[in-house]
């Protein structure tokens, strides 16, 4: 095995710890994939990333072989529409999959996420669709993820969870946590009575604007911490949190409001 793979191979599980540290997977639920060349490397199945060592990352070909029998064995279930994904997305690096609470929520209402906050341009356009249900591990779930993500960087999976994509992991994580954030804030403003949403042309600009400034994540966004000792990473509680996941967007928004407009 190369370095730059092995350094890959670490690097998600890392995230992968980290995503159960924050919250936004539940259990082994969530699953991570990343382009390495021609491949990709992507989580397995049934192992618990707390116990996961770089060798249990499987590999597999990107691009589609004729029959669909040369998946590595235990990988995970989800490994069409991660495939399906970078193939079809040669700007994607990463591909994240939870399964966290409010963006399944919705999912399970087919509630997409409009454009009732600004950050809602970070996923690419003024909404986050809901793909059409299939079950899980099919081909027409990877085909339903590919339309939902048209022009976007993630998407809600009906009655199942979330997908974010990005050039790399971690902006895939740092997306994936943006999702979870405007699920729950979309969620509670319907609590109460409802949004006011954003145009379409604003929603735009900002994107526009996302262009020229970021948002980027940053280590305090979406990198893993540093291990407190071998395995073991501040939780929640720990870190003196909240009962949620708080990513990126105080410490972004404060860098965006400096520049010059
Ligand atoms: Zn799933």
């Amino acid at each position: 095995m190369h370095r730059a793979e092995s350094n890959l191979r670490k690097n998600i599980i890392e995230h992968c710890r980290w995503m159960n540290a924050v919250g936004i997977n539940q259990g082994t639920s969530g699953n991570v994939s990343v382009r390495s060349g021609d491949v990709m490397l992507i989580t397995p199945s049934g192992i618990g990333y707390d116990v996961m060592s770089p060798r249990d990352i499987r590999q597999m070909p990107i691009a589609r072989t004729r029959d669909d029998h040369g998946a590595p064995p235990a990988v995970s279930t989800e490994w069409r529409f991660h495939r399906a994904i970078l193939h079809a997305r040669p700007e994607a690096g990463a591909v994240v999959h939870t399964h966290s609470t409010y963006a399944t929520v919705l999912a399970i209402c087919r509630r997409e996420i409009p454009a009732c906050h600004y950050m809602v341009a970070a996923a690419g356009g003024p909404n986050i669709r809901v793909a059409r249900y299939a079950t899980f591990g099919t081909q027409e779930l990877a085909d339903n993820v590919l339309r939902a993500l048209k022009g976007r960087t993630a998407c809600l999976l009906a009655n199942h969870g979330a997908v974010a994509i990005g050039r790399d992991l971690k902006q895939a994580v740092w997306l994936a946590v943006e999702i979870e954030t405007l699920a729950r804030q979309y969620y509670l403003s319907l609590c109460i009575g409802g949004p006011r949403l954003l145009p379409d042309a604003e929603i735009e600009r900002v994107r526009e604007l996302f262009q020229s400034y970021g948002p980027k994540p940053r280590r305090t966004d979406s990198s893993p911490p540093k291990r407190l000792k071998r395995g073991v990473y501040p939780t929640r509680q720990s870190r003196g949190g909240s009962d949620h996941p708080d990513p990126s967007r105080r410490g972004w928004e404060a860098r965006w409001a400096g520049r010059p407009r």
